[in-house]
């Protein structure tokens, strides 16, 4: 019997309980009190202060499984989705913790345990990595688990230096990798080819120990920790015999929803794995009270849902259709997060207004678009037409970036930053007249659509929050 998604999350939880760890929930994705972080990126944000002495907690080990989202910030993950077997915009990280209480050995006991007694993966196929310095956790792993030395790999560079962001805590890391089989693509860590999917990192230990200052010293932490973080998604994959995430119980059932809801019978492609991927992060950073906009995380979360429906329209999706997966999500996510039910009319709302919004202009920048990528002499696509796509139709710049990539186009991103300069500059002379035409939105002569209004989109948003719509 192969375990699902929410088995296997369960079972995590329950061995670190058993093994004397606090059971505490997954925290928003909106970090509490934290300026450094732009979304929850892993399982240890929440104890941040824990590990920095600053707040105390009743227990010194402690066990979640935390939902992350890695679009934007210093762990970006957006442009990996639909391109690797591995990587969401949104996941779940598995992880135990220790304040204090066990720190190397123990670490890698547990996870070597869980792993291999719990979950019954053959030891022949997972190797580890440590820092190149780290020649205790070489020893532990060698010595004390007894794996082949051949198989511990020694990484000098940040990959096996953990850390949340430019500051905070951070320490050498030891991760476990499993090998999916010669035959997919890729090489073992540290090797030149290890940007394939053959070896798939699933389980990170960090061995907490230094507080990095914003001029990159580093203090010691009041008492060396434990951090761990294993991807629900790759562990599962791992146990359904399945190679990639993408084909794991709940993301067959999400693609599955979106195959029906946009009208493609081909289920294995990308677009789909994309629409399916971004539903999640969409979800739940709504739920966890982000409301798309133009600036900071709200314009991360609008980004995500303008290349869902930009993917959703390739597919032929001839109507608004993103919302339409919330149902399917909180089938699959909806007993492991209450919430998500909870607020699912106002998720439903949201991303209905948003797409609405969007599909306004989407037809006309994608016809500037293909007409420019067809008659484009070489590989490198104007900063003018980026502006316009951005500044008229609303195209995000990564989703541009999205697209062209299909046809194995760059973006002159200079030519767009200038193009920015230009019209801020414009903007400024404008208004030492007394029009502010910043304010203004532009219209584009060849519609009668004048202009992106986000302005309007934010106050329905707003109506809908307060309950109005
Ligand atoms: P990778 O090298 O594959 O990008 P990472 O080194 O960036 O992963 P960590 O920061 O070490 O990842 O996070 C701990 C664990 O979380 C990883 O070992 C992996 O199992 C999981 N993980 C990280 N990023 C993602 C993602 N974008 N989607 C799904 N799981 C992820
Ligand atoms: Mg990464
Ligand atoms: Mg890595
Ligand atoms: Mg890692």
């Amino acid at each position: 019997m192969t375990l699902s998604t929410a088995d296997i999350r369960q079972k995590f939880i329950e061995f670190f309980k058993q093994n004397g760890h606090q059971a505490v929930a997954s925290s928003s994705l909106v970090p509490a009190d934290d300026p450094t972080l732009l979304f929850t990126n892993a399982g240890m944000n929440q104890f941040k202060d824990v590990f920095l002495g600053k707040d105390k907690r009743s227990y010194n080990r402690a066990v979640s499984s935390q939902r992350c989202v890695r679009a934007g910030g210093k762990h970006n993950d957006l442009e990996n989705v639909g391109y690797t077997a591995r990587h969401h915009t949104f996941f779940e990280m598995l992880g135990n913790f220790s304040f204090g209480a066990y720190f190397k050995q123990e670490a890698i006991e547990y996870a070597w345990q869980f792993l291999t007694d719990h979950l019954g993966l053959p030891k022949e196929k997972l190797l580890v990595t440590v820092y190149s310095e780290d020649d205790e956790a070489f020893d532990i792993w060698e010595n004390k688990i007894g794996v082949p030395a051949d198989r511990i790999i020694r990484i000098s560079t940040s990959d096996n230096f953990w850390s949340m962001g430019d500051t905070g805590p951070c320490g050498p890391c030891s991760e476990i990798f499993y090998d999916h089989g010669e035959h997919i693509w890729g090489g073992p860590p540290g090797s030149p080819e290890e940007d394939g999917d053959r070896f798939i990192e699933i389980w990170n230990l960090v061995f907490m120990q230094y507080n990095k200052q914003a001029d990159g010293t580093m203090q010691p932490l009041p008492s060396p920790s434990i951090d761990t973080g294993m991807g629900l998604e790759r562990i599962s994959a791992i146990l359904q015999n399945v190679h990639s995430n993408y084909e794991i119980d709940l993301f067959v059932n999400l693609i599955d929803a979106a195959a029906h809801i946009v009208g493609t019978d081909n289920k294995d492609d990308k677009s789909l794995r994309v629409i399916a991927d971004h539903i999640r992060s969409c979800a739940f950073l709504i739920c966890d009270g982000v409301m798309p906009s133009n600036e900071g995380r709200g314009y991360v979360l609008r980004r995500i849902i303008r290349r869902a429906v930009r993917h959703g329209y390739k597919l032929g999706a001839n109507d608004i259709f993103f919302y339409k997966l919330v149902d399917a999500l909180c089938t699959q996510m909806g007993d492991a997060y209450p919430e998500l039910v909870e607020q699912r009319p106002v998720i439903e709302k949201v991303l209905r207004v948003e797409e609405e919004q969007f599909s306004k202009t989407l037809d006309r920048g994608m016809a500037i678009l293909n007409e420019t990528l067809h008659d484009l002499d070489g590989d490198i696509l104007p900063g003018d037409v980026i502006f316009k796509l951005y500044d008229t139709y609303g195209f995000p710049v990564d989703l541009t970036n999205d697209i062209a990539r299909e046809h194995n186009i760059t973006l002159d991103e200079k030519g767009f930053e200038s193009a920015m300069q230009a019209q801020r500059l414009r903007a400024q002379q404008a208004s030492s007249f007394g029009v502010d035409y910043s304010k203004t939105v532009s219209v584009d002569a060849h519609t009668a659509f004048t202009g992106y209004s986000d302005e309007q989109g934010e106050a329905v948003i707003l109506d809908i929050i307060k309950g109005e719509t």
